[in-house]
């Protein structure tokens, strides 16, 4: 089974576009994974390949029409049945790293990509589709979210990135922000490396990153740190560490 990323849009020469390049380009080369985009207007029915109409209630912009994008989506569907139909949307379950290793490990999901305002809701309640955000900002379309979907589940692909990174202690990985990097010159504009990390005394550098983790997701991003907090404290072995102290 090779993951593959089936793309509903209407600019369907953006892909693979930056995911073409690079690692993910490199593993598309090798057939590491498949991209299959499909312009949405190939299921319009009328002259002008039109798939969107005026919102109902009014307001500016345009909605897409569930009837067009439920015909793209049934022909996505029937073409690869079980694999999981996502939807990029300003509304839709937050993007995580959790998600991410879930989509890299299956075959590949169905990306519906919305643009103008969006798309009409009734398709949501007729198809099992998922909503996905890629965060509290609007796009202008849901390509951009889609490629980066993609690109965050490409690298983890077997044999991406090789062998050398695991990717295990990253950002997210353990529900901390990653401990920041060093490399030379040694010195630059007066400033030098931590100390311990030339020290060659692995305990200290484990040390030294784990606490520099903790304490830059505690001062950055302390919703991260509520959870990860939350979750030590609940679980046995973190009832026991608690005690241990
Ligand atoms: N009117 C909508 C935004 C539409 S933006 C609202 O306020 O909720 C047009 C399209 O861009 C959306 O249909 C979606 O596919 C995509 N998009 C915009 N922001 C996004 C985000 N943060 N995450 C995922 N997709 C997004």
């Amino acid at each position: 089974m090779t993951f593959t990323a089936t793309i509903l849009t209407l600019y369907p020469e953006m892909f693979p576009g930056p995911i073409g390049h690079s690692l993910a380009g490199r593993a598309l080369a090798e057939g590491r994974w498949h991209c299959d985009p499909v312009q949405i207007r190939d299921h319009a029915a009328d002259r002008h390949r039109s798939v969107d109409d005026t919102p109902a209630g009014g307001g500016a912009g345009m909605v897409m029409r569930a009837d067009i994008l439920a015909l793209a989506v049934d022909a996505a569907m029937a073409r690869r049945p079980d694999v999981p139909v996502l939807a990029m949307s300003p509304r839709g379950r937050p993007l995580t790293q959790a998600c991410v290793r879930d989509l890299a490990a299956g075959p590949g999901p169905i990306i519906l990509c919305g643009r103008f305002e969006g798309i009409d809701e009734r398709l949501f309640e007729a198809r099992p589709i998922e909503p996905v955000s890629i965060g509290d900002y609007i796009l202008s379309g849901g390509e951009m979210a889609a490629l980066t979907l993609l690109d965050a589940c490409i690298r983890l692909l077997p044999g991406v990135m090789g062998a050398a990174h695991s990717g295990d202690d990253e950002s997210f990985e353990t529900g901390l922000l990653e401990y920041p990097h060093y490399t030379r010159p040694r010195e630059w504009e007066g400033r030098t490396i931590p100390e311990v990390l030339r020290s060659g005394d692995h305990a200290a550098i484990a040390a030294w990153r784990k606490s520099r983790s903790e304490d830059d997701t505690r001062l950055r991003r302390p919703d991260l740190w509520e959870r990860h907090e939350g979750a030590r404290v609940q679980s046995p072995s973190g009832a026991r560490r608690e005690k241990e102290r």
